[in-house]
């Protein structure tokens, strides 16, 4: 009997992977590096399904059915590089190797063009959701070409969580398409959980309640349109109590966030790309803040507000607000950056159905994104989705309970970069001039970098240096 799939790179992610297509009743090869995990697998999980362990890369690929499908699980960078390097002479016209760790989408462009060059399919495929999406159904977003998702996708799509009875899984577009929104993904996750933060923060610090009682929050807004994920182990870790002092779990915890870079990445890629996405930027810069103890140690001193707390008992009702708008433009900025990926490297994107494949298996999962999903339907190439009939109406009815919000917490001194660069953001969009006119007039005192005027065509400049008087330029 030969395998249906292969995979490569046993450690958690690869193991639960290769245990879930098993499951499905697909067989499965495996191989990882060093053979102990190999044997480790079929020993404690063989009784799951059909395992087809391999020792070498020579035995692996000939246990593989054509066209060969093997799925690399290891340690993104060079080590991916390595083990592609590695099996593609193995390989024949028609095989494909399917990258399902976290890669930089450049990085899968470069292996995607090399690999074809010499006949193989690559795919990069994003896949969220941590080990245990990995086991019992992850989001999976694999790019590559039309071709290669023929032969790969049912078998993606059968081991996928499911919504209403719909795959969380669906072909996302060519090359590095698929690692571009697992990069966004997790640029909104990033969002998403600042936002999160900042809403605790300020119910206990303007608001003055405990943990426990923002759990019951947290709680609540779970059973509304906040309804997620996120909101829901929320509430778990503020209700938490750490069993060595009997504090709150939230209090003994450092407070200083770690990162392992696809919040940067999708920082990054955004400013090449010239999408704001100050949402995304805030909580990355929010986990860096916390992070640099030197800096707040120094800082401990300065002065803050006079005035504490000032929060009445609506408050908690302004903050839900102040949330679900602010994630609405965390999400309005994340599918700005997909659409402008999609457009430069020519994918070809269906926000949509990337709304409609995050709804299960991964961490942003929420049934918020099924309003997402609406939006794009109704209008495919709708410029953001605050603008979308659900969205706007949600937006400007909170919007006073939001400006609320970020007053009171500029007020107390509560740092919230989120909510406030949200709003910002907002603003932004909504106002009908903005002071860039004035940008636009010093850049071109200092620099000679010309203006546009709003009452005639053509490219301007004033010569400030003498008479003032307007040329063409
Ligand atoms: P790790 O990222 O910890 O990688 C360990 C695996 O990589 C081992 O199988 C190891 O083999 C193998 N490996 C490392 N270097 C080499 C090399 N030079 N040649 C061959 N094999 C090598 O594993 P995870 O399971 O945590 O993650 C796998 C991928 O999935 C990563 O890209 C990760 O970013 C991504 N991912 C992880 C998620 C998670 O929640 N952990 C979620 C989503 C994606 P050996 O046993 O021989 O050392």
């Amino acid at each position: 009997e030969k395998a249906r799939i292969g995979v490569t790179g046993l450690a958690v992610m690869g193991r639960n992977l290769a245990r879930n297509l098993a499951r499905h009743g697909h067989p499965v090869a495996v191989h990882n590096r060093t053979s102990a995990r190999t044997k480790a697998l079929v020993e404690q999980f063989g009784d799951e399904g059909t395992f087809l362990p391999a020792d070498t890369p020579e035995e692996f690929v000939a246990s593989l059915e054509r066209p060969r499908r093997l799925v690399v699980m290891v340690k993104a960078g060079a080590p991916t590089d390595a083990v592609i390097e590695e099996f593609a002479p193995l390989l024949e016209p028609g095989d494909m190797i399917v990258d399902g760790g976290n890669a930089h989408f450049a990085d899968t462009r470069r292996r995607e063009a090399a690999l074809r060059e010499r006949g193989l399919h690559f795919v990069g495929a994003g896949i969220s959701g941590g080990e245990e999406g990995a086991l019992h159904g992850p989001s999976i977003m694999p790019g590559g070409s039309a071709e290669s998702y023929e032969a790969l996708g049912p078998l993606l799509e059968d081991i996928s969580a499911k919504v209403d009875g719909d795959p969380c899984c669906a072909h996302v577009g060519p090359d590095g398409a698929g690692h571009f929104v697992k990069m966004v993904h997790n640029g909104i996750e990033y969002s998403d959980m600042q936002l999160i933060a900042e809403s605790y923060d300020l119910l206990r610090h303007a608001a003055g309640l405990a943990p426990a009682e923002i759990a019951e929050v947290f709680r609540t807004w779970n059973t509304g349109r906040l309804e997620s994920y996120l909101i829901e182990i929320t509430a778990e870790v503020l209700a938490h109590t750490d069993a060595a002092t009997g504090k709150p779990f939230v209090d003994v915890v450092l407070d200083q966030a770690e990162q392992k870079g696809t919040g940067r990445w999708t920082v990054q890629t955004a400013l090449d790309l010239g999408v704001p996405v100050g949402g995304i930027a805030e909580a990355v810069f929010a986990r860096s803040v916390s992070g640099h103890a030197v800096l707040r140690e120094a800082s401990r001193h300065l002065p803050g507000p006079t005035r504490a707390k000032v929060a009445g008992s609506s408050f908690a009702d302004a903050v839900e607000k102040a949330l679900y708008a602010s994630k609405i433009v965390a999400y309005a900025q994340g599918f700005h950056e997909i659409q402008a990926g999609s457009a430069e490297y020519g994918w070809n994107i269906d926000a949509g159905s990337m709304a409609a494949i995050w709804r299960g298996g991964c961490i942003i999962r929420a049934g918020f994104l099924d309003r997402i999903r609406a939006a794009y339907a109704a209008d495919p190439h709708t410029p953001t989705l605050l603008t979308d009939a659900h969205f706007a109406e949600a937006v400007g009815d909170a919007q006073d309970a939001w400006r609320e919000v970020v007053a009171t917490a500029a007020r107390i001194g509560v740092p919230a970069p989120g909510l406030s660069t949200a709003l910002a953001y907002y603003d932004s969009l909504r106002a009908d001039r903005l002071p860039a006119a004035l940008t636009q007039g010093q850049r071109d005192y200092f620099g000679a970098h010309t203006y546009r005027r709003t009452d005639r065509e053509g490219t301007f400049h004033t010569l400030w240096g003498g008479d003032r008087t307007e040329v063409d330029a």
